[in-house]
């Protein structure tokens, strides 16, 4: 896709907080989700903007809009956005495109005055899952992840020998998935500590955050179909922030022979605001895959994917204790990295997951992996950024340590792309706090 007027990162908007230094959601973003407010208690589609949203049930109820915009506003208005990522990339680009017109500092006093009636300040809406979450894969796509990981328990050979070879991932579970601001309570579970014979069981004691992406399919499949890595942009909606928080002690333990289960599965967070594929397409970038590397088989290989399949998204976590809470502190940034050191691109991702044969619904959520960048500082674990947790991570606005996580701590993950002569996007907050067991 050629990069189009709604990248030009000289346009502003009419929306104030849109156009402050380091907003998220600028006019070249318009990412998409669902929320309700306290008043108004019905679910439906918003577009972020600044720290505005735009209600686009008003929106298709106002007449601002027309003809293929219409019609995919209406969609797009409904309480999930499964029905509007099923239209593919010709309405959801009709929207996006209607959409920055209207809110173009250039649009008329009388379009502005119509939107207006159409915003809801964020701070009196509540979030909530943009969809009917049906299925949900994670993936296992970060090279130095992988490595961080494998030296943990096998120092001789940290890569498993397929891991150059094809995206490796399991089928994850779709109930616990949460949207952001969702406390959950630590798992409780079978762990075996290293020497001893038998497990115990009692409140996770290595709980661990892992920073990911997510992405959404569009255009749903046929059982037997597959999508190729050149078709795989038709297929995906857009990207969220995720924690797939883990249980590493219990994981550990009940891995070996099969994959991770209550390891994994007590939550997943997301950030509710979907970037579109179309807002990152200019942080596209190249994949670091090196030509002395295992070239990728035939049908997890495109020229375009590999020259400009990876994205360039910066990504931080952070956490805010308890004491950060008390001092009305924000919490401290743990480690810092970009997404375009991942290994398997997202096109490749989806080409391995349907390519022999599995059908995919539209809002289908695909995790990347843990995102872990090539120096120990820039990894996505506290596993990994700890060793095994040997060492512990200070927290310098408080004078804490966390080698785990500990109950009433809160993990903050942001997301933002920023390049010269490109307008910032950002993904806002995925945020998730510990609470004790219950058990
Ligand atoms: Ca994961």
């Amino acid at each position: 896709m050629a990069l189009d007027f709604t990248h030009d990162a000289s346009a502003s908007s009419w929306v104030a907080s849109a156009q402050q230094a380091d907003c998220d959601f600028t006019i070249q973003n318009l990412p998409i989700g669902i929320f309700d407010t306290p008043t108004e208690g019905r679910c439906r589609g918003g577009i972020a903007i600044g720290d505005q949203i735009l209600d686009l049930a008003r929106l298709a109820s106002s007449d601002a809009l027309n003809g293929a915009a219409l019609v995919a506003c209406n969609v797009a208005a409904l309480s999930s956005l499964n029905e509007f990522m099923s239209l593919g990339p010709m309405p959801w680009r009709a929207l996006r495109h209607e959409v920055f017109k209207l809110l173009h500092s250039d649009a008329s006093e009388s379009t502005r005055s119509r939107v207006k009636a159409c915003l809801v300040p964020m701070s009196e809406a509540r979030v909530k899952m943009p969809v009917d979450l049906r299925n949900y894969t994670d993936f296992f796509t970060s090279l130095y992840h992988a490595e961080n990981c494998g030296r943990l328990v096998r120092p001789d050979q940290p890569l498993t020998p397929n891991f150059k070879w094809m995206p490796i991932a399991y089928h994850g579970r779709a109930s616990s998935v949460v949207i952001s601001g969702t406390p959950f309570h630590r798992p409780v579970g079978q762990s075996r500590s290293a020497g001893s014979s038998h497990p115990t069981f009692g409140p996770c004691k290595r709980l661990d955050f892992e920073l990911e992406l997510g992405f959404f399919v569009g255009p749903a499949t046929q059982l037997g179909q597959n999508i190729p890595p050149s078709k795989a942009r038709e297929h995906i909606f857009g990207m969220c922030l995720m924690n797939d928080w883990s249980a590493r002690d219990h994981q550990f333990w009940e891995m070996d022979p099969l994959g991770p289960f209550l390891g994994k599965n007590f939550c997943t967070t997301i950030s509710p605001w979907i970037v579109t594929i179309d807002a990152l397409e200019p942080y596209r970038t190249a994949s670091p895959r090196q030509a002395s590397e295992p070239q990728p088989l035939a049908y997890l290989y495109d020229e375009g994917d590999q020259s400009e399949g990876s994205l360039d998204i910066q990504l931080e976590v952070a956490i805010q204790t308890l004491s950060h809470v008390a001092q009305k502190l924000s919490g401290d940034a743990v480690t810092r990295t970009s997404f375009r050191h991942q290994y398997w691109t997202i096109a490749q991702m989806l080409a391995h997951h349907t390519i022999g044969g599995c059908n995919m619904d539209s809002g289908d959520l695909l995790g990347t992996g843990t995102i872990s960048g090539p120096t120990q500082q820039e990894a996505g674990s506290l596993v990994e950024l700890t060793t095994g947790g040997t060492t512990q991570l200070s927290l310098p606005s408080t004078g804490e340590q966390r080698a785990f996580l500990e109950d009433g701590d809160t993990v903050v993950l942001r997301g933002w792309c920023q390049k010269e002569g490109l307008a910032r996007i950002g993904f806002g907050e995925c945020r998730g706090k510990v609470l004790p067991a219950r058990h």
